[in-house]
């Protein structure tokens, strides 16, 4: 038995002047002490399906179930074995570090002192500031104390709706060292990201956009699926080379990477040489073969579905 078990799950809105779907046929399932990320830009969905899962959204159609409960019917039992943090900063503003722990301890009617040793690696970063309001913490800050807060009535499975974005690298890298540590402690957790590089840090990722999964596996097999030759190249005039690139016969697709562009040629189409002489006009051309990133392989999905 899997650990949550989604079974095509729809959701739409219906606003006044549309019809937004959110979920379109979502199945997937995650075992037991599996960190599984949902990698997806904005708007594709993810918050959607957290809310469902921590029951606080119905779905359209479909089921999820979560230890064998399910999500509709089963809420009240769903609740106390998840802990949902949601994306947006959902702690009381006004109140201390401390009462914030301890009101969240007290609705799961258990308190800070009995469940200590589950939170104590991560509370004791933010101890020092206990009675500071929460609303006057650094990003890095208030994503430990929700997470603290999530877990203070020791849950089975972790809900984690963005929880990295907005914070910066360091709290983000020690953020993801705490996931692991929970995980060996039999934590299942389920983790949006919108930034491609913490793919990478899952067991399992899906590759969601506009509501639907692109694709389900692990990291390391989704970059070998990957199954194109690709390029990553700068000059002078990073504009010019990107008109010039697109305008290159062979293109499959070519999109700006950070510093650099990612060319995206078939297999073994051309050699390097073809593409220096095509670009012989650039200066301080740098063109290197390379591996393919999450990023790379979400994109080239994307334009394999238009
Ligand atoms: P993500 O978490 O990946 O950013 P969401 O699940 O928040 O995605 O949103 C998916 C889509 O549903 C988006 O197009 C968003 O604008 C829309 N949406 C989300 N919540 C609502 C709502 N309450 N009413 C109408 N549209 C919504």
């Amino acid at each position: 038995m899997s650990t949550i078990e989604i079974n095509n799950i729809q959701k739409k809105y219906i606003t006044k002047s549309n019809t937004i779907t959110a979920l379109d046929n979502v199945s997937f399932t995650v075992d037991q002490s599996e960190i599984f990320g949902l990698i997806g830009p904005d708007g594709s969905g993810k918050s959607t399906l957290f809310r469902i899962l921590s029951t606080v959204l119905l779905p359209d159609s479909g089921e999820a179930k979560i230890l064998n409960y399910d999500v509709v019917r089963n809420f009240k039992e769903i609740r106390k074995i998840i802990g949902y943090m949601p994306g947006k900063f959902s702690l009381y503003q006004d109140l201390s570090v401390e009462e914030n722990l301890n009101f969240f301890a007290t609705i799961f009617e258990t308190s800070i002192e009995e469940n200590y040793e589950l939170i104590s690696d991560i509370y004791k970063q933010i101890e020092p500031f206990k009675n500071r309001r929460a609303g006057k913490l650094s990003g890095g800050m208030k994503q430990k104390l929700a997470l603290s807060c999530a877990l203070i009535h020791n849950p089975k499975i972790l809900l984690l709706d963005e929880p990295t974005t907005g914070v910066d690298p360091v709290s983000r890298k020690e953020f993801w060292e705490i996931l692991n540590k929970l995980k060996l402690n039999g934590i299942t957790i389920v983790v949006s990201t919108p930034y491609m590089d913490e793919a990478n840090l899952c067991d399992r990722i899906a590759l969601i956009q506009n509501g639907k999964i692109l694709d389900i596996d692990f990291p390391k097999k989704i970059t070998e699926k990957f199954n194109k030759d690709i390029f990553s190249i700068t000059s002078d005039n990073m504009y010019l080379l990107l008109n010039d690139l697109r305008k290159f016969k062979d293109t499959i697709s070519c999109f700006a990477f950070g510093d650099s562009h990612h060319l995206v040629l078939e297999k073994n189409k051309i050699e390097l040489i073809q593409l220096e002489k095509f670009l012989s006009h650039h200066k301080n051309l740098s063109i290197k073969k390379i591996k393919p990133t999450i990023e790379d392989c979400f994109m080239q999905m994307l334009q394999n579905k238009n």
